[in-house]
């Protein structure tokens, strides 16, 4: 018998500057997915790193979602009042020997902390595995791939599905062991990302495709913490007229410009809406016209 879950999507934007019309595609295709399933949709604010969020962007993603007529299920969850859990859930990875302190570069692990986009990966080469303890200080906590292997039996060569685009599996090239957190105390954006998605119920994880990469080491997060696993469902990025990623580019159409410009909130949704439709038709949600 096929047991059916409960939808509950989410949108977990990083309040690092106004939301254009990418991130809106994006919102919508989960608030979408939900509506069609009879689900939920929720919203995160994804700004634990602070070297890149700024505090007045938040109030403003989410007054742009209620102009577009996006209005979360439940309360919008804020990333850096979990603190304490992200702490908590890497405590028990340290207690379990999945952990080693690293005391490489910088350079290496500023990415930690924010979502790895297309092309950004910087292959660890496992300098520190070895390394006998340190004393508390300046290091980087590191996932130890090989030995989470060992003990779960579950590496990142593992193939998943994505509910549109099938059968996946990580690059064999893939980071090598990552930061889980950062010398200046950040939670990467990895563990913090299963550990909100589990407390927030999400069934469904709709989000850009420059992030499928970041689904094969999630997943094994989830197992590993013993966290329910969701469902994923990427999608492509949308692009201007040039072919140019919206998000690359500064003179992105921010919600809040359109708006503006006198455009009707319900307008733009709708035409996303049709936008996503084949998307969501081949992950299976039915839309009704
Ligand atoms: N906060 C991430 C970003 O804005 C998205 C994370 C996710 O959807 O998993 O790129």
């Amino acid at each position: 018998m096929e047991v059916k879950i409960e939808i509950v999507s989410r949108f977990a934007p990083s309040p690092t500057g106004l939301l254009h019309l990418g991130h809106a595609f994006s919102a919508v295709v989960g608030w979408q997915a939900a509506q069609t399933a009879g689900g939920k949709w929720r919203l995160r604010l994804e700004d634990i790193d602070t070297a890149r969020v700024r505090p007045e962007f938040g109030p403003a993603i989410v007054a742009d979602l209620a102009w577009l007529g996006l209005q979360p299920d439940g309360p919008v969850m804020v990333q850096s009042a979990r603190r304490d859990q992200h702490l908590a859930a890497l405590a028990t990875l340290h207690e379990r020997g999945l952990l080693y302190a690293c005391t490489c570069t910088r350079a290496d692990i500023a990415r930690a902390a924010s979502a790895p986009h297309a092309g950004e990966t910087v292959a660890y080469p496992g300098t520190c595995r070895d390394r006998p303890p340190l004393p508390a200080g300046e290091f980087a906590w590191r996932l130890n791939l090989a030995k989470m292997a060992e003990q779960s039996g579950l590496n990142m060569a593992e193939r998943w599905h994505d509910r549109a685009a099938g059968g996946q599996q990580a690059p064999a090239d893939t980071a090598g062991d990552p930061v889980l957190m950062r010398r200046d105390g950040a939670i990467a954006y990895h563990l913090a990302c299963v550990l909100d998605d589990a407390a927030q119920g999400v069934t469904l994880v709709t989000r850009g495709d420059d992030l499928v990469a970041s689904t094969a080491l999630q997943r094994l997060l989830q197992n590993i913490l013993g966290l329910p696993e969701p469902q994923y469902l990427h999608h492509e990025l949308i692009t201007d007229a040039d072919g140019l990623r919206l998000a690359k580019r500064n003179q992105a159409a921010t919600l809040a410009g359109l708006r503006a410009a006198g455009a009707i909130g319900d307008d733009v949704r709708r035409q996303l809406v049709r936008q996503c439709r084949p998307l969501l038709a081949k992950a299976g949600f039915a839309l009704r016209e």
